[in-house]
């Protein structure tokens, strides 16, 4: 792919150097962040424009990574101070993680400006981040076709207001589902997925993990289950490699189709299942297309019923 080219599909989120343990292992200072899976996730399709900030002491090894993955680094910023930091533990069933630090550092106090190439971009991932950060992005980008944004119980918390303002700025809403029973009040997923389309989104992709995926749209419910793994090392960004496979699959196509959609999801799942596989973007550096398309493949003939 031509290192020219501009980008088809902006992302913005967070891009930060995670310490994760998991029951199969414990990794220190890992390349993490929302935007690093959903742009390494969506490069499989297209190429992906990050929008973030990392400090000084962000490793030259890093930038690499990226690079290996074709992202376009322009509307990465790099700040004086220190990257953002996470850190969390997963229990034995790898279903509940405890965040044991988040240090916003440079994103504390970051400001997006976008290059002049990413104003005109139809697609937008605005991935987990600060909701006035997912606003500020989205005020700079002209007539987008397709704006899907995700986001997390944190922001639920202390920022609901930006948040409900910005939920009725996006197409696609993606949300897991302790998240969309916290943010509508509702225990019930179906009351609460159409909760959420009236606050404005035509689609709400509701994650459920190991479980699959819900969408809720005018058109009813879609339900796909997620691809087994039996090599799970590492949750951590699972929700983002689907969400930015997804986002990059649609903006490859340049479609916003109902039926493009469900096709974007049931990628997403795939490419979900091989992050899951490895730390980090360990596992998504390993694998091409053809991989891709050889799971994709298995899948649909798991869900083939008849
Ligand atoms: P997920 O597993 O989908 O929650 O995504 C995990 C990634 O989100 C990790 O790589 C973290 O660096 C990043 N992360 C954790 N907390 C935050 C936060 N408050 N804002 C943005 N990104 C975060």
């Amino acid at each position: 792919m031509s290192e020219t080219k501009k980008p088809d599909l902006i992302i913005v989120g967070s891009v930060g150097i995670d310490t994760i343990e998991t029951p199969a292992a414990k990794r220190p200072n890992i390349l993490g962040g929302s935007a690093s899976y959903a742009c390494a996730s969506a490069s499989f399709f297209c190429r992906p424009g990050m929008v973030g900030v990392v400090g000084t002491d962000f490793g030259k090894e890093y930038m690499e990574v990226f690079n290996s993955f074709h992202i376009d680094l322009e509307g990465l910023q790099i700040e004086e101070g220190e990257t953002f930091r996470w850190s969390g533990v997963y229990e034995q069933n790898m279903d509940n993680r405890r965040t044991l630090s988040t240090d916003l550092n440079v994103f504390a106090d970051f400001n997006p400006t976008l290059p002049e190439t990413y104003k005109q971009c139809p697609f937008v991932f605005l991935a987990n981040i600060a909701p006035a950060l997912q606003h500020a992005v989205l005020d700079q980008i002209q007539k987008p076709r397709l704006v899907i944004a995700d986001t997390m119980d944190l922001w639920i918390d202390i920022s609901r207001e930006e948040l409900v303002s910005l939920i009725a700025r996006v197409d696609i809403l993606t949300i897991n589902e302790s998240e969309s029973r916290h943010l509508t009040g509702l225990h019930n997923l179906i009351d609460a997925g159409q909760a959420m389309l009236r606050m404005g989104p035509t689609h709400i992709m509701l994650k459920k993990g190991e479980h699959g995926s819900m969408l809720f749209s005018e058109d009813g419910i879609f339900l796909l289950p997620a691809y087994p793994v039996s090599e799970l090392h590492d949750p951590t960004g699972a929700g983002d490699t689907f969400a930015g496979g997804m986002a990059g699959y649609l903006a490859h196509l340049q479609s916003t189709d109902p039926s493009d959609i469900r096709k974007a999801m049931a990628y997403g799942s795939v490419l979900a299942s091989f992050g899951v596989e490895s730390f980090s973007l360990d596992r998504l550096g390993q694998i091409t297309r053809i991989d891709i398309e050889e799971r994709a493949e298995s899948y649909v003939k798991m869900l083939r019923i008849a």
